[in-house]
């Protein structure tokens, strides 16, 4: 059963997603990052994908050079603010810290991170030089965080920039996505005001750029283009009953939540598909907007399932239950709306996932929320002739170049659907391809 109330304004709202990690203030700060051990090789630079140096950057922390703490993260990551607050540091940074191996508390990195990008978006801190112009210009599809880090690393190197994005926002999934608990919306727009003036790259939202003609266009007039153009929406499942009025996809409904707070489609008992960190947000989010009864139903093993165990317990201690081997057969309806869902016992045989005969049970509800996964953006590839994968992922070269020369590719179009921190690192690498294509190198 959940505990949390259905806001009613938008403070019920804040208090039912109250951060996780709020903010230190200085005091904190200090104490925690006193707390460092200074490792040599120190392990939570290996863990991190973007390669911050964080040993360094709690250093400057605790020796009071704030702006020097916000350098050093940004240097490695463009997005150092979202990714103190959205990483999954449990599993990256802090879950890599020595003090695990002694059953202390990790150094809270994800915290200190926060801390210290915050306060220099804050003063609006010029962190950066960039090379002078030179004269070449390059196109970004997508602002999402492999876009805006791409957008960023290119300005670095001194190219013009013009970003286009389908939405209003940029950021993409890390607003439309990421979970209130872990990032606010403000938090998120004003890190990426701070990087669109400090670097000057120019944006262009809602603008979606999907026709041939379109691409023609801009190749005509960028010297490369970089694809950051992420997933698609929510993956059928083909089971009768999809259709169904209150049975949605689940970034469709984080999207709703993430923009419309307290006017998300919310049912009394929910029933979420799914086990992977999607399916486990869209539940907690679900127990925190005041469903009464909220169950995730999973086709294999609690040991099988994709999430982080941090995630599951997170939508656990929220009240959501959670019912394994189970597959979903039917969402089963009246006048249109679900008021339940069919489902069916699975067991292995063999390696093989198999229906157990006769097991068949219905839970009633008056919601199901479908986190199967996000389809791939293979229509706009097949426009482009750029080749993918099977699974539908761009295929790119060690300089995240595309089959199409002029065309460069990161994050989850490439590798299929990682965290915001991935999607950054290959920016970056990607901004550097670029960069190695138009001059030769
Ligand atoms: C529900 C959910 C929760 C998540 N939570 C976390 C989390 O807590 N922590 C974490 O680290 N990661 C999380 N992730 C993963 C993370 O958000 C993604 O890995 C990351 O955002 C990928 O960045 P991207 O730039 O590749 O793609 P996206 O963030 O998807 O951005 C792609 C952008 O491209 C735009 N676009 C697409 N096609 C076009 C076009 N033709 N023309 C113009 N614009 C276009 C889109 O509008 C979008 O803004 C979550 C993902 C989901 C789905
Ligand atoms: S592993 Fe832990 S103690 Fe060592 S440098 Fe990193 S944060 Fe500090």
């Amino acid at each position: 059963m959940s505990e949390f109330k259905r806001p009613q304004d938008d403070g019920d709202f804040q208090v039912n997603f109250t951060q996780l990690k709020p903010l230190m203030n200085a005091t904190e700060a200090y104490y925690e990052s006193s707390r460092c051990l200074f490792c040599y090789d120190a392990p939570c630079i290996q863990a991190c994908p973007t390669g911050i140096d964080i040993p360094l950057f709690i250093r400057q922390i605790s020796t009071g050079n704030i702006d020097g703490a916000a350098r050093t993260i940004y240097t490695s990551n463009h997005l150092g603010n979202i990714c103190g607050k959205v990483c999954p540091t449990e599993v990256l940074c802090e879950g890599s810290c020595v003090y695990n191996h002694q059953d202390i508390k990790p150094i809270e990195i994800g915290r200190l991170q926060s801390h210290a990008t915050t306060q220099a978006i804050l003063a609006d801190t010029k962190l950066f030089e960039k090379l002078p112009d030179n004269g070449k210009k390059v196109a970004v599809i997508g602002a999402g965080p492999a876009g805006i880090s791409a957008a960023c690393e290119l300005r670095m190197l001194g190219y013009a920039v013009d970003v286009f994005d389908a939405k209003k926002h940029p950021s993409g999934l890390a607003l439309y996505g990421t979970a209130p608990y872990k990032i606010s919306n403000d938090d998120v727009l004003r890190e990426m005001k701070y990087l669109e003036e400090q670097f000057g790259f120019k944006t262009h939202y809602s603008n979606r750029i999907s026709t041939r003609e379109e691409y023609d266009n801009l190749e005509k007039d960028y010297d490369a283009i970089l694809l950051g153009i992420g997933l698609g929406g929510t993956r059928s499942i083909r089971i009768p009953g999809e259709d169904l009025t209150n049975c949605e996809g689940a970034t469709e409904f984080i999207e709703t939540l993430k923009l419309d707070h307290i006017n998300a489609n919310i049912g009394k008992k929910v029933v979420v598909i799914g086990g992977g960190n999607t399916a486990m947000d869209a539940a907690s989010e679900s127990a925190r907007m005041g469903a009464e009864e909220v169950v995730l139903i999973y086709r294999r093993t609690k040991l099988e399932m994709p999430a982080y165990d941090f995630e599951l317990d997170l939508a656990k201690g929220v009240g959501v239950s959670a019912k394994f081997n189970v597959q979903p057969v039917e969402v089963l309806g009246e006048d249109g709306k679900v008021v339940g869902i069919k489902c069916i016992r699975m067991k292995e045989d063999y390696g093989d996932l198999i229906p157990i005969p006769d097991s068949e049970f219905v839970i009633d509800c008056d919601v199901v929320i479908r986190a199967t996964g996000q389809d791939k953006q293979r229509g706009l590839l097949d426009v482009l002739s750029i080749k993918y994968d099977k699974a539908g992922r761009i295929a790119v070269n060690e300089h995240f170049q595309s089959s199409q020369e002029k065309y460069f590719a990161a994050g989850d179009a490439v590798n299929g659907g990682a965290e915001v921190v991935n999607a950054c690192a290959e920016a970056k690498q990607a901004a550097r391809g670029i960069h190695a294509f138009l001059n030769d190198k």
